[in-house]
C-alpha cells in the first residue's frame, strides 16, 4: 500500500493574512477527508515559520516550494535546506516547471537541491513533465525518463526511498486542461517502470502524484488509477473547500 497524498502548491499567492485564513479554513475542514490521506500545504517562504506549528498540530504537512542549491554562504536572497529544516518544514517541492522555465533550473542544479534537501531530512516532491510541443511530438516518455535519470536515478537507494515524484505535464499546469485519467495513468506507469529499472521493487513504494489543473471534478477519476497516488494542486489549493474536495477524491 502506497501513501495517498494531496499537496497544495500556493505558488506566489496570499499575503500573510490571507494565508492565515486559508490555513485556518483547511484545518477546520480536514476532518471531512476520510481514510489515510496525507495533506501537505506549500505556502510562500515568508509564511512557513508561523504556519509550521498550527499545521503540525492539525496533522498537516508543511512544504517549501524551493530551496537553495548550496549549503550556505554568499548567495543573496536564497533559502537553504538547513534553514527550512530548522523551522520544522518537512517537505520541499523541487523541479517545478516554473522554476525550470523562469529561473533556469537545470537537472544538475536540481540534483544538488535534491541532495541537500535529503541531507537535511526534507522530503523532496520532485516534479517532472513534458511541454505541449513535446507531448504533440509524442516525446512525453523520453522527457520524463531524461528528467528522472538525471536526478532521481542518481540517488543512493536509501535516499530514493524518501522521494515523492509529481508528474506535471506543463501543458496542463494552470491552463484548466487536465490530462485525462488515461493519459496520466499511462505516464505514471511508465515513470514507475523507469524507477524500477534502477531501484527494483522500491519503485512500487514511491508515491507518484499527478499535477496539472486537478480539481474537485477531475480528482476522483485520476486518483482511481492504479499508479496515481494523489495530487499536487495549484489553483484549487487556494480555497479550503476546493482543496479539501480534491482530497476527498480518493
Ligand atoms: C502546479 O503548479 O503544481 C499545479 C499543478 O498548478 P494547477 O493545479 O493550477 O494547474
Amino acid at each position: 500500500m502506497r501513501k495517498k497524498i494531496v499537496a497544495g502548491n500556493w505558488k506566489m499567492n496570499t499575503t500573510y493574512e490571507e494565508g492565515e485564513k486559508l490555513v485556518q479554513g483547511i484545518i477546520e475542514k480536514k476532518s471531512e477527508v476520510k481514510g489515510d490521506v496525507t495533506l501537505i500545504v506549500a505556502p510562500p517562504f515568508t509564511h512557513l515559520c508561523c504556519f509550521a506549528e498550527p499545521l503540525g498540530k492539525a496533522g498537516i504537512g508543511i512544504s517549501a516550494q524551493n530551496c537553495a542549491s548550496h549549503e550556505s554562504g554568499a548567495y543573496t536572497g536564497e533559502v537553504s535546506a538547513a534553514m527550512l529544516a530548522s523551522i520544522d518544514v518537512h517537505y520541499c517541492i523541487l523541479g517545478h516547471s516554473e522554476r525550470r522555465e523562469y529561473y533556469g533550473e537545470t537537472n544538475n542544479i536540481l540534483l544538488e537541491k535534491v541532495k541537500l534537501a535529503l541531507k537535511h531530512n526534507l522530503t523532496p516532491i520532485f516534479c517532472i513533465g513534458e511541454k505541449l510541443g513535446e507531448r504533440e511530438a509524442g516525446k512525453q516518455f523520453d522527457v520524463v525518463k531524461g528528467q528522472l535519470q538525471a536526478v532521481v536515478c542518481q540517488l543512493p537507494a536509501a535516499d530514493f526511498e524518501k522521494i515523492i515524484v509529481a508528474y506535471e505535464p506543463v501543458w496542463a499546469i494552470g491552463t484548466g486542461k487536465t490530462a485525462t485519467a488515461a493519459q496520466a495513468q499511462e505516464v505514471h506507469a511508465y515513470i514507475r517502470k523507469v524507477l524500477a529499472d534502477t531501484f527494483g521493487d522500491a519503485a512500487n513504494r514511491t508515491p507518484i502524484l499527478y499535477g496539472g489543473s486537478c480539481n474537485p471534478t477531475t480528482a476522483p477519476e485520476l486518483f482511481g488509477q492504479p499508479d496515481i497516488d494523489g495530487g499536487l494542486i495549484g489553483g484549487a489549493s487556494l480555497k479550503p473547500a476546493d482543496f479539501i474536495s480534491v482530497a476527498k477524491g480518493f
